[in-house]
C-alpha cells in the first residue's frame, strides 16, 4: 500500500500534516496546531474534507501542534485523538480549562500510546514512537508505514538533540521529514530575551540548521550502508522553520551541500501546504525530478515530475503534480504514454 502526505503547515505558528493511504478516504493529522476552519481552509487544496478526518496524533501539546479550538469538532465527528499516555492528564487539564462544559465527551475519544510501541490510527497505517528531549515533558517522532515492505516515513520536530536511535530508526525510510529550525547566528543576534534563547539552543529546544544537516547525512550514510544507495529518500522536508531566526536561501544552500540531498528537498512553509507526496512501497526507480519555484508570479511552490519506463521502453507512466496559486489549486496530472510516433516527432526516444 503507498502512502501520500502533505504538510499542511509548519512553523511556532502551528503544526499539521495530512497521510493517508492510497485508495483509502479515511485519512491521519500529524498535529492539529491550525484550528479546525484553518485546516479545511488548506484541506481544500488538497482534496480532503475534514468529515475524513478519522484520527489526530500529537507529537506534544504545546498549542502549535494542537489548538484546544479543535476539541468542539472532535467530539462532533468523533475524532480519535492518539496522545502519549504520560501527558493525558495535561491534554484533559488544558481542554477543561479552555473548554468548560463543551469538553463533555473529549476524554472518551483519547486513546493513549507509549514510546516504542506500534500502534494503528487508522486499519493498515502503522505508526512506532521514538522519544525526544523537547522542553520538560518531551516529544515524540515517529516512523510511519502501511503495512509490511511498505514505504515508510521518518517524521521528528521539536527536538532539542538528535538521539541516536533516530538515526537508526529513520535509516532507510522513503519520506525523511526533520525540523531545521534555527540559524545559531541569527539566533544569537536576534532581539529575543535570553531565557527564550537558551531554551531554544539548549538542548531541549529545537534543532538549529547545522544540528539537521548533520543528522540527515548520518541517515543517508547509514542508509547507504545498510539499505543500499537505491533506497535513499525519495523526498526530504525540513519542518518547523523559525521565520525570524533562520532564511530559506541559507538553508537550501547548507542542504545542497549534499548532492544527495539536492535533487529531493522540499522546505515545508507555514502558510502554504506542500503538494502531497506520494511514496510507493520498493526501491527507487530512476527517473527526471524538476524543481520550481517561481517568485512573485502566480505559482509560489514545487512542481515535482517522474518518468517510469519499462527496460523494453515498451510501457511509460509519467506522474506530476504542480502546487499553485499559493494553494488555491491542486491539480494532479496523470498521462498516458505517448505514441511512439509522438515521441519521435518531441526527440522524447533519443
Ligand atoms: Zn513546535
Amino acid at each position: 500500500m503507498s502512502l501520500e502526505v502533505c504538510v499542511l503547515g509548519s512553523g511556532s505558528g502551528g503544526n499539521s500534516t495530512v497521510i493517508r493511504c492510497r485508495g483509502v478516504s479515511e485519512v491521519l493529522l500529524l498535529d492539529a496546531g491550525f484550528g479546525p476552519r484553518a485546516t479545511a481552509k488548506r484541506l481544500s487544496a488538497t482534496g480532503v474534507s475534514l468529515e475524513q478526518i478519522r484520527a489526530i496524533c500529537l507529537t506534544h501539546l504545546d498549542s502549535d501542534h494542537f489548538n484546544t479550538n479543535w476539541v468542539a469538532t472532535v467530539i462532533k465527528l468523533s475524532i480519535r485523538i492518539h496522545c502519549h499516555a504520560d501527558a493525558v492528564s495535561s491534554l484533559l487539564h488544558q481542554v477543561a480549562r479552555q473548554c468548560g462544559p463543551k469538553a463533555e465527551g473529549f476524554d472518551r475519544l483519547i486513546t493513549p500510546f507509549a514510546t516504542a510501541t506500534d500502534f494503528e490510527p487508522l486499519p493498515g497505517l502503522r505508526l512506532h514512537p521514538i522519544h525526544l528531549h523537547h522542553d520538560e515533558t518531551g516529544s515524540h517522532g515517529f516512523v510511519i508505514s502501511a503495512g509490511h515492505d511498505a514505504a515508510r516515513l521518518g517524521y521528528a520536530t521539536d527536538l532539542g538533540q538528535v538521539p541516536a536511535q533516530l538515526i537508526e530508526k529513520f535509516a532507510g525510510v522513503d519520506l525523511l521529514m526533520l525540523e531545521s529550525n534555527y540559524d545559531p547566528a541569527m539566533e544569537e543576534n536576534s532581539d529575543r530575551p535570553y531565557y527564550l534563547k537558551a531554551r531554544i539552543m539548549g538542548g531541549s529546544g529545537h534543532l538549529s540548521n547545522d544540528q539537521a544537516f548533520a543528522a540527515v547525512r548520518a541517515i543517508l550514510d547509514r542508509t547507504e550502508k545498510h539499505h543500499g544507495p537505491q533506497n535513499l529518500p525519495r523526498h526530504i522536508v525540513l519542518l518547523h522553520r523559525s521565520r525570524q531566526c533562520n532564511c530559506p536561501i541559507l538553508l537550501r544552500k547548507l542542504f545542497q551541500r549534499d548532492a544527495r540531498i539536492k535533487p529531493v528537498l522540499t522546505l515545508a512553509e507555514q502558510s502554504t501546504p506542500t503538494a502531497w507526496l506520494r511514496l510507493q512501497s520498493g526501491p527507487a526507480c530512476s527517473g527526471a525530478q524538476l524543481s520550481l519555484e517561481l517568485h512573485g508570479g502566480r505559482i509560489s511552490s514545487v512542481s515535482t515530475a517522474l518518468t517510469l519506463e519499462s527496460r523494453d521502453g515498451s510501457a511509460k507512466y509519467g506522474e506530476g503534480l504542480l502546487l499553485c496559486d499559493h494553494a488555491h489549486a491542486l491539480r494532479q496530472e496523470h498521462h498516458a504514454p505517448p505514441d511512439r510516433q509522438q515521441r519521435r516527432r518531441h526527440g522524447d526516444d533519443q
